[in-house]
């Protein structure tokens, strides 16, 4: 960042990746102007404030991804930025600048599984003896990251607002999971979208490689798209395994990189990472780990010691035959089912601020679901959406959910019980946020699992 010394820079919104961004900037010389739209964030900053007619001095403005750039109107500092020509670039951008080229980068996106897979990629390096950093959209601005030795792995969730603040950025694995009609507030239609994900294989070249999921439509398009241009493409799939691929079959993991498949790992011998869509992220990961020059066996080490990321199927604890699961993150029916689908014998805690839609979508996945405890807001609406299929109680608070479905998951016996949390609804009507909701379910159910184990 040398070159911007005694140059001004413009830092838009000061969250965590914008004020590490500000430190950045500063330490290497340069004056920072910020915005932001909030006046208390700004005056705590200890930044001087940046006005609209500053913005044609900038020699660079640097937004956080949550800035709007088009839907539904582009911020008016990014307004006034492009109307003077000063560069645009995002946080990942610059920084991926300043590793160079010896210090790769995995770049990960994709709709749903960013976070978990990312987190596994960084885990299997770790095992297998790689120096490798963790950070970007999964809560670790890349400006708290050490650029350290060369040679360093980069693992990086990249989200598509940060994607669309990449110009230069050149990942020498780049990963798409799988795409969904999400976000489109944000870029508009799924052609937007779609546009703003594709930029992680720009700038990619000889040596680089693109590990894509065929499992739905968009994203095999992207797959046929790169590889019509020539490009190094591993596809990942759940289906069928072409040589060049990496598939899971009836549970297993099947290599065909190299041409002849072999099997890597039984993942049903896997219980930290439950349910298909967890197959997805492992094989994606395998896919990655293994495109950076990993052996099947080095792939594999970390797998058994992976631990789900907070909030996310989380195995919070477990006494006699109960085992007690926050996902608090599933926040909509969508991503409740995949829980729903990956346990037999669920005392199940639903419920908070719902999501229009309703919850009929989840009638499917009942059939494991022994009894409902339901909380919130939305307790009235679950009962009568799906109350026919299972036994559901309205109990109100977390607190008596956890109770009651403790007891009753205690009283069933037989094999294992699971008391799962995955309300399948936003938290804002009882807690802060889902993190904070999540929080409270594990402490409820480590103090059970206490009581349980001493009675
Ligand atoms: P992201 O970072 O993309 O939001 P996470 O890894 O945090 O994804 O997972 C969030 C939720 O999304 C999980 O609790 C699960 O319900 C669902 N999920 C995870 N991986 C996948 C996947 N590969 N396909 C579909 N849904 C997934």
């Amino acid at each position: 960042l040398e070159r911007y010394e005694g140059r001004k820079i413009g830092i838009l919104g000061l969250a965590r990746s914008g004020l590490a961004a500000a430190r950045a900037f500063a330490a290497a010389g340069a004056e920072v102007l910020a915005f932001d739209d909030r006046p208390e964030v700004l005056a705590g900053a200890g930044y001087r404030a940046g006005s609209i007619a500053d913005v044609s001095d900038l020699a660079l403005l640097v937004p956080s991804p949550g800035v709007p750039l088009t839907h539904p109107a582009p911020h008016p500092v990014i307004a006034a930025a492009r109307i003077a020509g000063v560069p645009i670039r995002g946080d990942v951008d610059l920084f991926a600048e300043i590793l160079g080229e010896r210090r790769p980068i995995v770049g990960i996106t994709g709709t749903n599984g960013k976070s978990t897979t990312t987190a596994l990629v960084h885990h299997l390096l770790v095992k297998a003896g790689v120096d490798a950093a963790l950070g970007g959209n999964i809560g670790r601005p890349v400006f708290e990251l050490e650029p350290g030795p060369e040679g360093r792995v980069f693992v990086l969730e990249l989200s598509s607002f940060q994607l669309d603040l990449c110009e230069r950025l050149r990942c020498r694995v780049a990963v798409w999971l799988n795409l969904t009609s999400d976000h489109l507030d944000r870029h508009g239609d799924l052609e937007g979208y779609v546009a703003a994900k594709r930029r992680i294989f720009r700038n990619q070249g000889t040596g680089d490689v693109a590990v894509v999921g065929l499992d739905d439509a968009p994203s095999r398009e992207v797959a046929y798209g790169l590889k019509r241009e020539g490009r190094r493409v591993i596809g990942v799939s759940l289906d069928a395994a072409v040589p060049g691929e990496v598939e899971v079959a009836d549970g297993r993991l099947i290599d065909a990189i190299d041409g002849a498949p072999i099997e890597a790992l039984d993942l049903g011998a896997l219980d930290n990472l439950r349910g298909r869509h967890n197959w997805q992220n492992i094989a994606t990961a395998y896919a990655a780990v293994r495109a950076l020059g990993l052996s099947p066996e080095q792939a594999i080490l970390g797998l058994a010691s992976f631990r789900s990321l907070p909030h996310r199927m989380e195995e919070v604890a477990r006494a006699g035959t109960v085992l007690w699961v926050n996902d608090s993150k599933a926040t909509n029916p969508d991503s409740a089912a995949k829980s729903l689908s990956s346990f037999a014998n669920i005392f199940w805690i639903a419920g908070g601020k719902p999501k229009p839609g309703g919850f009929r979508s989840l009638r499917p996945f009942m059939g494991a679901v022994r009894a409902g405890y339901l909380i919130g807001t939305a307790a009235a609406e679950i009962a009568a959406d799906l109350g026919d299929l299972a036994p559901m109680h309205q109990v109100g608070t977390l607190e008596a959910a956890v109770k009651a479905a403790s007891r009753a998951a205690r009283a069933a016996g037989g094999p294992e019980a699971v008391v799962l949390l995955a309300p399948a609804c936003a938290s804002f009507d009882q807690f802060r946020s889902f993190e904070h909701r999540g929080d409270v379910f594990r402490e409820l159910a480590v103090a059970e699992a206490g009581e349980g184990g001493a009675g």
